[in-house]
């Protein structure tokens, strides 16, 4: 059985004093939440600046919340002017890392050699990449809407061995930010496709234990929608995880 994993990928909103006041709200929001007990992962992806502080509450509050990275350098140290290596992530009891993401693919040129390369430095500094992949509208007109997503983790799987702990989001791109959510049954059909992909690379074991996430304007309103579906374990949210309301909310999700 798989946990829920419910990520809050914060992309380049709130300062360090704002993710304090956010993660504190959040917290008390969620006083006796299932998050509480284990039954369901909340992840906070602050921007590089908010981590250390982030990490620094949790660890005094004991917040039971998961820090993660939005990115991370391919190399582990050296004259990169401007990059974050994996392993300053790991000191700072950061344990995932989005890699992949379409603001990454579009903004920054990062196609599938870069995103591979990224993962494998996740995996050596400790770090579950949560590889995210996905098409663009014109990509679903053209070829459907799984053989873009599929392609691209099979690349990201590339050399990836079969206990390697990942995370794999499906967030079309045509989806974020937009309002305009997947169905459930579009989201269940390409995170089913997704998870074949994972068998075929990784074994029939990683199927089974990988989770593979939606992402794309997930809200309070939609999120058990997705939830009831056998291959979604849970949400990438954008813009709905700086709400504190709104991201407690679809926390406390209802099957
Ligand atoms: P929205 O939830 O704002 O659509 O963003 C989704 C996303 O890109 C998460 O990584």
């Amino acid at each position: 059985k798989r946990t829920p994993l419910i990520a809050g990928n914060w992309k380049m909103n709130l300062d360090h004093l704002q993710a304090v006041a956010l993660v504190q709200k959040l917290h008390w929001a969620l006083k006796d939440a299932k998050h509480e007990d284990g039954s369901v992962e909340v992840a906070v992806f602050p921007p590089f600046t908010d981590l250390r502080s982030v990490q620094t509450l949790l660890d005094a509050d004991k917040i039971p919340f998961t820090l993660g990275a939005q990115d991370l350098s391919t190399h582990d140290e050296g004259a990169y002017t401007g990059e974050i290596s994996g392993a300053f992530l790991k000191k700072l009891a950061v344990s995932q890392v989005i890699i992949g993401h379409s603001e990454r693919r579009e903004y920054h040129a990062e196609g599938d050699d870069v995103v591979a390369a990224k993962v494998q430095a996740a995996l050596k500094h400790g770090l579950v990449p949560v590889i995210c992949v996905g098409e663009t509208s014109e990509d679903l007109e053209k070829h459907g809407a799984s053989a873009v997503p599929v392609a691209q983790l099979e690349k990201a799987l590339a050399d990836v061995p079969a206990d390697a702990d990942i995370v794999v989001a499906y967030e079309p791109v045509w989806a974020i930010g937009s309002g305009q959510a997947a169905t459930p049954e579009q989201a269940q059909e390409v995170c089913a496709k997704l998870r074949e992909v994972i068998g075929a690379k990784l074994g029939a074991e990683a199927s089974e234990r990988t989770r593979v996430l939606y992402g794309g304007s997930v809200k309070s309103a939609n999120i058990a929608s997705y939830m009831r579906e056998p291959d979604v374990d849970g949400a990438l949210v954008g813009g709905a995880s700086i709400k504190v309301d709104e991201f407690a909310a679809i926390i406390r999700f209802e099957k």
